[in-house]
């Protein structure tokens, strides 16, 4: 099936909202084929979506984002997804390690200039990888925090090129207790972190222990940041 016209946008999103979400999966396979992925850093609603598209019988992989600087326990979670649904998530890195990093920037850089650290360790990798796909798949939900609110279902993000690439956040209408709940009935593995009272989880020098109502709480300690840019940076529609 040919990836849709721009123009479709509105429609086709109206169309998926009816939908379930494995429904929404099923689509993305069909009209995406090899060309859709799903982009994960396991927090929990991304561990539902693989889960559903694997018990779905479809075909679309799934890559994260490896920043160099993840929690082991987050490196440990993957290895355990990665047994018990039988699939390989593939690690896009950064163009230079954090030693390197260092070098060329700074040590420590999410210390002085987290913006700058996560466009060198995560959009601009995302970036790299988006030339692979034509519908990106992620795990953003509207009740996560108020900076989510409005997250569209479908929409359109660029590559760093400008060009097109869908993306389409299947669980935008869940709940975190949806979310949660679905990991407990299919006893799928979840970060041990959330256990020690972390909520959000991504790099180890930039995510703190929260006890905010905001699911996205803890992260950016410090700094005026709620967002490491992925999800703000390559949005055009
Ligand atoms: S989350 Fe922190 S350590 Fe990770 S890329 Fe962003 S600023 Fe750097």
């Amino acid at each position: 099936m040919p990836v849709p016209d721009p123009s479709q946008l509105d429609a086709l999103e109206a169309k998926l909202l009816n939908f379930a979400p494995v429904d929404r999966l099923r689509w993305a396979a069909d009209t995406f084929g090899a060309r859709a992925g799903i982009g994960t850093s396991f927090q929990p609603a991304g561990i539902v979506i693989m889960h559903l598209t694997k018990t779905a019988g479809l075909k679309i992989p799934a890559f994260t984002l490896n920043t160099g600087l993840l929690f082991p326990e987050t490196l440990e979670l993957k290895k355990k997804l990665e047994a018990a649904l039988n699939i390989q998530i593939e690690e896009v890195h950064p163009l230079e390690t954090v030693e390197q990093q260092a070098v060329s920037h700074g040590p420590e850089l999410w210390k002085t200039n987290p913006e700058k650290c996560c466009e060198l360790r995560k959009v601009d990798s995302l970036g790299k990888k988006l030339y692979d796909l034509d519908l990106w798949i992620t795990g953003m939900r509207r009740d996560q925090s108020s900076e989510r609110a409005s997250t569209p279902l479908l929409s359109l993000a660029s590559r760093p090129d400008n060009s097109d690439v869908w993306k389409l956040n299947p669980l935008v209408d869940w709940s975190r207790e949806q979310v949660w709940a679905y990991l407990k009935e299919h006893q799928l593995p979840h970060n041990v972190l959330h256990d020690r009272g972390y909520r959000s989880i991504g790099c180890w020098p930039c995510t703190q222990i929260s006890n905010s109502g905001d699911e996205r709480g803890g992260r950016w300690p410090g700094f005026d940041k709620k967002e490491c840019g992925i999800h703000t940076k390559n949005i055009k529609k």
